[in-house]
């Protein structure tokens, strides 16, 4: 039984949690901030041109980029926080007891992580850049009386806004950058 539950709460490729396991523990934080006011943060991030990784090099290539963008984000979160795969190449963390600037500075340590890392393939003789677009959100913005699906689902969809504009500045910019959600 232990076994059937582990598979259930972890995305079989990166052993992250998986989407249902993060929802659950993302809804139950919710709670805690209703009842004890505690404070809440959340990080979304997408990898940039996965899709030109898959197409050009492979899924199993792929599935490596995903793999290693699930290694840098554990390598940089403490056990208190919970990091999962939302699908795709969308990665999600919730940060307990963390306010919207140091969700911004592990945001940021987590973006110049991934310029750092290279994606090696086969015998090593050649090597991919990888890079990440985040976006960041706060449950201290939101309004008391909702209900917690609308929380979460808020939360979600203002760290996933702050991703699109992150994503969009990089395109614009080149690298790669991290935006926090103003509403
Ligand atoms: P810092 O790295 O500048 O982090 C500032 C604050 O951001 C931390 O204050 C904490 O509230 C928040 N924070 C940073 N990283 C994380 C994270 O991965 N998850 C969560 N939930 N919050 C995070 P705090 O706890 O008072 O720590 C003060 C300083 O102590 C940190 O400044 C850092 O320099 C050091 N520190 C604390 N824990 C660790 C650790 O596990 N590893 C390392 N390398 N340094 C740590
Ligand atoms: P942990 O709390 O699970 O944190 C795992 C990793 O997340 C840390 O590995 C670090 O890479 C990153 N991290 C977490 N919080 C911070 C932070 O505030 N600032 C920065 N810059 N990075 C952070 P690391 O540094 O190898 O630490 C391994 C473990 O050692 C931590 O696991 C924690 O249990 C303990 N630790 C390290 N430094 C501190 C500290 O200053 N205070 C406390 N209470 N524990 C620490």
């Amino acid at each position: 039984f232990a076994e059937l539950e582990k598979i259930a709460h972890t995305d079989k490729l990166t052993a992250l949690a998986s989407r249902h396991y993060f929802f659950i523990n993302l809804e139950q934080e919710i709670q805690r901030h209703k009842r004890y006011d505690s404070i809440l943060s959340l990080i979304i991030i997408d990898l940039n041109n996965f899709k030109q990784i898959n197409d050009r090099y492979g899924h199993l290539i792929g599935d490596e980029a995903l793999k290693l963008a699930s290694q840098i984000i554990k390598d940089n979160i403490r056990t208190t926080d919970l990091a999962g795969r939302l699908g795709g190449d969308e990665f999600v963390i919730m940060l307990p007891e963390t306010g919207i600037e140091q969700a911004e500075e592990i945001g940021e340590r987590l973006r110049e992580s991934f310029e750092q890392a290279v994606l090696i393939i086969g015998e090593g003789n050649q090597k991919v850049d990888i890079s990440a677009s985040l976006g960041a959100s706060n449950i201290n913005l939101l309004e008391k009386d909702q209900s917690i699906e609308e929380v979460r689902n808020q939360l979600i969809a203002k760290a996933d806004k702050a991703m699109y504009k992150a994503k969009k500045m990089a395109v614009a910019n080149g690298g790669s950058c991290i935006m926090i959600s103003e509403d």
